[in-house]
């Protein structure tokens, strides 16, 4: 065998079919990977205290001498108690076990033990209740926790990979090319694999540590930027002249100093042979949609065609909107294609694409199905990006001969986030609001306080102005469409008597909600009520009052997201939350969210608070999940692993490299977990 590490599991001593099995459902199937299956946290015996000097309630290691055999005491039936005293010379603590004979039965009187526990007991009387117990002669080190399963102990798992170290150690292979390790000052990975488990010291472990976070992270950075490679070969497509000034001069506003530097910086990409690639980042109402506009009004006037993608069908109707009356006076000619779009409609628009008789196609996930077929597609934009995956952004793509592509975030993305998830992407931030912008006001208040912010809300929508309400998220059992129909009849038929009010929500056809956005944007409704359907992209600018029940069910982010759809007009705006949660990181994130309407500094919050997994809510975004690098505490180096990526990269684009085949295994398996390896 040519590698005994990636031979089964079940070769190993101790393992056997049973075993085996067990560890398939913690995804272990080799001895390759049992050697990758790192401990989740470690348990310090290393560093061994005195009884007296042990903290009260934390975990430690005491070694002491067992003074008498064990007592057993029958407490009441089912209850047994199993008592001993020990002693490290100076000091005695009391042990005690549950309904554990077999621990009991291990400490013999006169030997010496490590006991590992938390400290416990009253009136100077030290007592440990059932602690971990190994034999002094062991050694006082730090020990692994695994991540267990039922039938498989951490213990356990710690034994065999003691075994497959000891049996396959040697065959390990670094993926880390020599020259690399050496310049990132980095141990070996035989080194590294033995302290991730067994850990000589706390030294040792944090080198083990640095080693494979970089690893993984070289890999991921790897993948993705191969990812990108695809789109980054030559494209015919270039826009050479260059349009902005004449778009500028009529648009009714001046644009921000960052909005004219983003939209340099696209048309210099579009200019070059190297198709564009790049993300634009900016807070919510930082003017995205008019950087897009004139990007693709240069790419149209050039003879390209251009695609615009997002993620509803709300907000795609609002884009054609938005764009046709931009760009409909260039004599760019604009079409919408959605679910809503009729069958008719939609034959006739795939026929204009397809001719070249259309210039700019706005719409949905409908854009992406096969029969859409481009003259001449340039340029892909996709707005609220997130909400896609690799393979969507890839598939838009596809409809062109390697077309310029311009990312839009729909909220600030803290930076690791944003290198991992768009790898390579370059950057654009548009780090300046247009002026004249409100500070919007921000409330967080218990729901005793919900009268009062009726009446707030009927102040605002008698001046003429308008508000939203975001509905209680649904409990289990009710649906969605039956709480927010409720909720909208509770207000209606009450403290709204007499007010024009809508109601939005997810189940509604995309017909029906762009006809409630229709009412809402020309104030036929005053006050829209809403699940989270309206969070992204929505502008009214009449609208100064967002409410959000059940606040604290929110990430930071998509409050912000709400929160932006206020303040975007000449009015003073609000923002209340309202919410009766006691748990203090709850409040901790509502304060964050009165205290600051900075969307990036919110979204770093975001991700301290509730980690990457949750950032993006539930949806997926197309990452391979991570085995031991931290979004948030290996930010370092993340940045030294893109920069060592993109000089394999540069030497050796297709990973063939004798050096790097390693690496580019490593590569394959990263990502087969998204079957996107970037190396087909
Ligand atoms: P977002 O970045 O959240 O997508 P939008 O593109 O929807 O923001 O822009 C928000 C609002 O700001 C829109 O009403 C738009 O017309 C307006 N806007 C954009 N740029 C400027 C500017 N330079 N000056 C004034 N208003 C602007
Ligand atoms: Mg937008």
């Amino acid at each position: 065998m040519a590698n005994q590490s990636e031979m089964d599991l079940r070769y190993l001593k101790g393992v056997g079919e049973k075993r085996a099995g067990l560890f398939h459902r913690l995804g272990v199937d080799s001895i390759d990977a049992l050697l990758h299956f790192y401990p989740r946290a470690y348990e310090d015996w290393s560093r061994v205290v005195s009884i007296a000097g042990a903290p009260f309630g934390e975990p430690c290691c005491v070694k002491a001498i067992v003074s008498r055999t064990p007592s057993k005491h029958l407490i009441r039936k089912g209850l047994t108690l199993y008592k001993t005293e020990v002693t490290d010379g100076i000091s005695l603590m009391q042990i005690t076990f549950f309904n554990n004979p077999y621990a009991a039965g291990r400490l013999k009187e006169g030997e010496e033990y490590l006991f590992f526990g938390r400290v416990g007991g009253r009136f100077g009387r030290r007592e440990m209740a059932s602690p971990l117990v190994e034999r002094a002669e062991t050694g006082a080190r730090i020990r692994p926790i695994y991540p267990q399963t039922e039938g498989l102990s951490s213990r356990v798992i710690e034994t065999c990979v003691a075994r497959a170290l000891e049996q396959c150690g040697d065959c390990l292979q670094d993926p880390l090319p020599d020259a690399l390790r050496q310049e990132q000052g980095l141990c070996h990975l035989r080194f590294a694999v033995e302290n991730i488990h067994f850990p000589a010291d706390h030294e040792a472990l944090a080198r083990a540590r640095e080693r494979l976070v970089f690893e993984e992270l070289l890999t991921l950075q790897l993948g993705l930027m191969r990812l990108k490679a695809r789109t980054r070969t030559q494209t015919a497509l270039r826009a050479e002249w260059d349009y902005s000034e004449a778009f500028f001069a009529q648009l009714p506003f001046a644009p921000t100093g960052a909005q004219r530097r983003a939209v340099a910086e696209c048309l210099r990409d579009m200019r070059s042979t190297t198709p564009m690639s790049r993300l634009l980042q900016g807070d919510v109402g930082s003017g995205k949609t008019a950087v897009a506009a004139a990007v693709i009004h240069t790419a149209a006037q050039n003879g390209l065609q251009c695609a615009m993608m997002a993620p509803t069908g709300i907000l795609a109707e609002q884009h054609y909107h938005t764009l046709e009356k931009l760009l409909g006076p260039a004599g760019i000619r604009c079409a919408l294609l959605t679910g809503a779009t009729s069958t008719a409609q939609k034959r006739e628009i795939k026929r204009k694409l397809l001719l070249g008789e259309v210039d700019l196609a706005v719409g949905t996930h409908a854009l992406l199905q096969s029969d859409v077929i481009f003259h001449r597609l340039g340029l892909v934009v996709t707005d609220e990006q997130h909400r896609f995956g690799v393979r969507q952004r890839a598939a838009l793509a596809d409809k062109g001969d390697h077309p310029h592509l311009l990312v839009m975030s729909a909220t600030p993305i803290p930076r690791t986030l944003a290198l991992m998830i768009y790898g390579d992407l370059d950057v654009s931030i548009l780090d300046e609001l247009p002026p004249g912008r409100q500070q919007i006001k921000t409330y967080a208040v218990g729901s005793a306080l919900h009268q009062r912010v009726y009446t707030y809300l009927k102040k605002h929508l008698d001046q003429g102005l308008q508000a939203y309400i975001v509905c209680p998220l649904v409990e289990e059992g009710e649906t969605e469409l039956t709480a927010a129909q409720e909720y909208a009849q509770r207000l209606q038929n009450g403290p709204f008597r007499g007010y024009r009010l809508g109601l939005l929500h997810g189940r509604m056809k995309p017909r029906e909600k762009e006809e409630t956005m229709r009412r809402f944007a020309s104030n036929e409704i005053q006050l829209l009520v809403s699940t989270t359907v309206v969070e992204v992209g929505v502008d009214v600018p009449n609208a100064v009052v967002m409410v959000v029940e059940n606040a604290e069910r929110f990430g930071l982010s998509q409050l912000h997201q709400l929160r932006g759809r206020v303040g975007r007009g000449v009015h003073p705006s609000t923002c209340i939350l309202i919410s009766d949660a006691e748990n203090e990181q709850a409040r901790q994130r509502l304060q964050t969210m009165c205290d600051t309407t900075d969307g990036f500094r919110i979204a770093d919050a975001d991700l301290k608070l509730r980690g990457p997994g949750d950032f993006f809510g539930a949806r997926q975004h197309g990452l391979p999940a991570l085995k031991i690098a931290n979004m948030v505490t290996d930010m370092e180096a993340l940045g030294r692993a893109q920069q060592a990526a993109r000089k394999i990269l540069r030497k050796d684009p297709a990973l063939a490299q004798v050096e790097n085949l390693g690496l580019r295994t490593a590569v394959g398996a990263l990502f087969q977990s998204v079957g996107e390896t970037g190396l087909n």
